[in-house]
């Protein structure tokens, strides 16, 4: 708990380092939960599942080991004079809310204004990934996206829209399923200037919404 309360950067040291606890702890961990939810981890269908929720949890939680940084600091190129919006839109990601440990279904939004260098569109989503890739809070992460990606170009400009369907409020609580959460942050010239903003905003929106967002006319 004392990490919470720690100013947070944009590295991934809040987690691990010390006192991972053994596969064999996780399994049993998982066995116990199982007794709670009123179930028998000895029947045969429940037998292997520790073992695979354990290696689900490497999957789902991967990003708790590495270093989006390293991702953009890799693959630094000339912008050639290139003085526009560079925009990646629909990352879909998978994550899970901090609160309940229940996935986090959604898509983020990507943009930037390149002063002198721009990176490859898959470092972009392996950013995503990173940060999703850990137990999370929807605003958390957009603000750890965009600060990344701020920190370590140093454009003109950020901005981060992320649109997530939370399933601690879809399969439990308020049990509302066409719910879904937009959160932004926006940085430099996407703060500051109305009509990059905008820009950012509209290039997003540029094709019919199937779901989330504003609707189209
Ligand atoms: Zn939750």
């Amino acid at each position: 708990m004392d990490k919470l309360v720690k100013p947070r950067r944009n590295s991934p040291e809040r987690t691990h380092a010390s006192g991972r606890p053994a596969r064999e702890d996780a399994e049993e961990a998982v066995r116990t939960l199982i007794r709670w939810a009123g179930d028998n981890p000895a029947r045969e269908g429940l037998v292997g599942t520790p073992a695979r929720v354990a290696r689900a949890y490497e999957e789902w939680f991967a990003g708790n080991f590495e270093d989006p940084r390293e991702y953009l600091k890799r693959t630094f190129e000339e912008v050639a004079g290139y003085d526009e919006i560079v925009l990646l839109r629909d990352i879909r990601f998978e994550s899970h809310c901090e609160h309940h440990m229940a996935p986090i279904i959604g898509r983020a939004h990507i943009g930037y204004l390149p002063r002198d260098r721009v990176v490859g569109i898959s470092k972009l989503v392996r950013l995503v990934e990173v940060y999703a890739k850990r137990l999370q809070v929807q605003e958390k992460m957009t603000a750890e996206i965009a600060k990344c990606l701020n920190s370590v170009l140093r454009p003109f400009g950020v901005g981060v829209i992320v649109e997530a369907a939370h399933e601690c409020m879809t399969t439990r609580g308020v049990h509302k399923p066409d719910v879904t959460m937009v959160t932004s942050y926006m940085l430099g010239s996407f703060r500051t200037r109305a009509e990059t903003r905008q820009e950012f905003l509209s290039a997003i929106n540029l094709r019919g919404r199937s779901h989330a967002g504003p609707a189209e006319p």
